[in-house]
């Protein structure tokens, strides 16, 4: 398979960064048509780090490190990266486009002897960081392929976590994100999976974001054991029983409020978690203003039991004797 070779405008590049890095210039004695080198005063590893996310963003490129080199005693920091249409590392073929693109931070030292030999350290503003960046690809770098094929940038994958905190499941997330682009005919950005992930990224992000503040699906006992405090300082009151067969009460601020309510007594709400759609299991069950949530694989067949011993139809309401009667059944499973 043959591909073209794509040629990233300099001028476009030098530009773009000096926005943010005021002082980054083109160091032209070093620079050739197939790689431009930049002096910038980056002072350690972090905003090297952020100058290489900086650089990905403006170029619609993504980087794998190649070769890390910690030696306090010649560099503060260097390191190499190779585009990720490179064949290193690939398992699919389809990113593996045999890209030979480099990009390679290095930050030097201010000695006596550096100062000799770089002109570039001996300014008011010492302008330490070399960046090398090549600018041949393989690989278009605009094409709707290409950029389907960037990873989610920080900040977007920050906004998509707090989507889920906020209660969005991953396909309204997926909405009202690309929303925001079809408002703006960002068309760009639309096909931009680094700004507007792939729903294959989206789904992948929501079992991060649910394994930290959900827990594993294996035990999800540990993130609420670890949550209790927490929804106690808050008045919301949990029990809960960890056996095979699991159970969870929980009785929130607003639930004990409209306890006394004659016109919560005839309402019965049956809702469904955010985490539903992982176990198909999971249930919220909600008699008036007390809600008993039951997690298992046999969540519904469980309800229907529990039901059951209370001598209540599933189908009826029930009155509020059985209602404290359930509320029981959860504290017995404490
Ligand atoms: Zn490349």
């Amino acid at each position: 398979m043959e591909f073209q070779q794509e040629i990233i405008q300099k001028n476009y590049i030098v530009s773009q960064l000096q926005e943010f890095y005021p002082y980054c210039i083109e160091d032209t004695d070093k620079s050739t048509p197939e790689q431009i080198v930049l002096r910038t005063n980056l002072q350690n590893e972090e905003e090297a780090e952020n100058f290489k996310k900086h650089y990905s963003a403006i170029s619609n490129t993504n980087w794998i490190v190649y070769n890390y080199n910690p030696n306090p005693q010649k560099f503060v920091f260097s390191k190499t990266w190779l585009c990720h249409h490179s064949k290193r590392h690939k398992r699919i073929a389809k990113r593996n486009a045999d890209c030979k693109a480099k990009l390679s931070i290095v930050i030097k030292k201010i000695t006596k002897a550096t100062k000799k030999t770089d002109k570039y350290l001996k300014y008011d503003m010492p302008l330490v960081g070399e960046v090398k960046i090549s600018l041949l690809h393989t690989h278009n770098t605009t094409s709707a392929e290409t950029l389907r094929m960037l990873r989610v940038n920080d900040e977007v994958r920050q906004q998509f976590y707090q989507y889920f905190s906020d209660g969005m499941s991953p396909i309204e997330a997926i909405r009202f994100h690309e929303n925001k682009f079809l408002l703006e005919d960002n068309f760009i950005g639309l096909a931009n999976a680094s700004l507007n992930p792939t729903h294959n990224q989206i789904y992948y992000l929501h079992e991060c974001w649910r394994d930290t503040n959900l827990g594993s699906s294996i035990n999800p006992f540990d993130k609420l054991k670890e949550k209790v405090p927490f929804y106690e300082s808050i008045g919301t009151t949990v029990k809960f029983h960890d056996d095979h067969l699991w159970a969870v009460l929980l009785v929130t601020p607003l639930m004990k409020r409209n306890h006394p309510l004659s016109s919560s007594k005839e309402i019965i709400f049956i809702d469904s978690t955010a985490s539903k759609q992982r176990y198909s299991s999971r249930a919220a069950f909600s008699p008036w203003h007390w809600r008993i949530e039951i997690y298992n694989q046999i969540s519904g067949y469980l309800i229907r039991a529990l039901l059951r011993t209370l001598g209540a139809d599933p189908k009826r309401p029930m009155n509020k004797s059985e209602v404290a009667a359930m509320v029981l059944i959860g504290s017995q499973c404490n």
